[in-house]
């Protein structure tokens, strides 16, 4: 693309914004480091070194040259380009927050999540929600102080998920999750009183070996089409990724030794996060809107890998000889076996074991519960027994342990509230793409079969990578798709898989 920044007054903003990219850039290597390669009892110095940094970003985006020029910009928008635009927005929306939240507030809530997330992990390894409630009772005051110091107009909650996903308001969510729920419910009943998709698979027990499926994984990026001059694949403990630049994006994935469908799904998941990343315009590399546009559009992406192609029957048939030379024990069964087995559907207490059609039930059970806690309606202490009854009631289990119910997620330790939704926004933008792209490339699936998928890439980024944060995630999904998000197509992708597919699944 030709230079998209020409307007001198962007010039001029970006050259006093680029310090902050520098600054994020240190963060994000200085945060991947410390979940791959750090020893353990570097953190001390790692979160402190990390929260200086943080205090110091914040005075360079408050810089007075720097939000003087932006307020200037603000008024001659008509002057600018989508992409000049899309800078000054990007950066107006954090010089906001930045005066929302002072220094001591910032270094206030950094300390208590720092302790709190400790106590987490520590709370969930002995299965004890009393240990870890103050520390949350303290988190909570902290986040519900945040949302009154950033302002909202109707609900204190539209304050948080905001700063995941602009735009979006707790109405919104809460008009996404009435309209889907119905629907995923009637979807799950039929595929529970069925058994073509199965509860359980001998394959879950069976152990891996290890190095063989780190070469699977290899293989299977590299069948993706996946340049390792500009990624790297690494392990941690939680598979993340990080792109630091379009030119260099990790990804990690995690190896158990048992049940060899994590590992390859995390990995499918993580590519598409990484695909996105790699894929937006240089043009805009280095800049406020050179990133993805929100948790929900990037969620997308990884959901769109992992599952609309990922758990396809297509691509299982299509990736099976290369299961069965690492894993080895797949070759006394068909593919489809295989597929059964990357897509049973089993409710299950733990969100990140569930599948497709459980996994909304458990982020709308988060979003109530936060939401309530926003609100001063939901008491801490009242966790444990409004989550229990809220799972029994979606999902007709009761979790056997704090450890597996309440505490099982880091999320509300890091203070990260508001989150959690967006989760299923990626969920239903990713179906939303899936209605378009049958539409639009009827052989889909075909090409899919064949692993030929650099059609798909160029599509991605054609509609969605490359703009980065040029458009706000709505306007950006409406400019992709025709369409706001809409869950009535998530609906119909997973009324198709589940209640159609299987009876034409023989003769693929
Ligand atoms: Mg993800």
């Amino acid at each position: 693309m030709a230079e998209p920044f020409r307007h001198p007054l962007v010039r001029q903003i970006l050259e006093l914004a680029r310090p902050v990219w520098a600054l994020d850039y240190a963060l994000g290597l200085m945060s991947w480091d410390r979940e791959t390669y750090m020893p353990p009892e570097g953190v001390e110095a790692r979160s402190l070194a990390a929260s200086e940094l943080s205090v110091l970003r914040r005075r360079l985006v408050l810089n007075d040259r720097l939000v003087e020029l932006v307020e200037r910009a603000q008024s001659r928008l008509d002057e600018m380009n989508d992409y000049e635009r899309g800078v000054i927005r990007v950066l107006a929306r954090e010089i906001r927050v930045a005066r929302a939240l002072p220094d001591d507030f910032v270094a206030r809530f950094a300390r208590t999540v720092n302790v709190a997330s400790r106590v987490w992990a520590e709370a969930k390894r002995l299965n004890d929600f009393d240990k870890f409630k103050p520390y949350l009772e303290e988190v909570v005051k902290l986040v519900r102080e945040k949302a009154e110091r950033l302002g909202y107009d109707d609900h204190p909650y539209d304050a948080l998920l905001d700063l995941y996903e602009e735009g979006w308001r707790t109405k919104d969510a809460e008009r996404m999750f009435a309209r889907l729920l119905p629907g995923l419910r009637r979807i799950l009943d039929k595929v529970l009183s069925d058994e073509f998709y199965p509860r359980s698979h001998p394959y879950e027990g069976r152990d891996y070996d290890v190095g063989r499926l780190r070469r699977l994984a290899r293989r299977l990026l590299e069948a993706l089409g996946w340049d390792w001059r500009r990624g790297r694949l690494d392990e941690s403990p939680h598979p993340f990724t990080m792109g630091l630049d379009v030119r260099d994006v990790r990804i990690t994935v995690r190896y158990e030794g048992r049940d060899f469908r994590r590992p390859l799904y995390a990995l499918l998941h993580e590519y598409g996060h990484a695909l996105y990343d790699m894929q937006i315009d240089p043009a805009l590399a280095r800049t406020p809107v050179g990133a993805g546009a929100s948790m929900g559009v990037h969620e997308s992406q990884s959901r769109l890998w992992e599952n609309v192609v990922g758990r396809s029957p297509w691509f299982v048939k299509a990736v099976k000889p290369l299961v069965d030379e690492h894993v080895g024990f797949t070759r006394d069964a068909d593919w489809l076996e295989l597929y059964r087995y990357f897509n049973m559907v089993r409710p299950e207490p733990i969100r990140v074991e569930s599948d497709e059609l459980t996994y909304n039930l458990h982020i709308y059970l988060r979003f109530e519960l936060e939401k309530g806690m926003v609100a001063g309606e939901v008491r801490v202490s009242d966790l444990p027994e409004l989550w229990d009854r809220m799972m029994e009631e979606l999902l007709g289990i009761r979790p056997r342990s704090y450890s597996e119910g309440v505490l099982q997620d880091i999320h509300w330790s890091l203070g990260s509230v508001g989150y959690f939704p967006t989760y299923t926004l990626g969920n239903v933008i990713a179906g939303q793409l899936w209605s378009v792209l049958t539409r639009e490339v009827p052989d889909m699936y075909e090409r899919v079969a064949r692993l030929e998928l650099g059609w798909l890439r160029e599509w991605l980024g054609a509609r969605l990578h490359r703009w980065g944060r040029t458009y706000p995630p709505r306007e950006l999904v409406v400019r992709a798709t025709g369409a706001p998000p809409e869950p009535e197509h998530l609906l119909r992708y997973l009324e198709w898989k589940f209640l159609q597919l299987p009876s034409k699944l023989e003769g693929l």
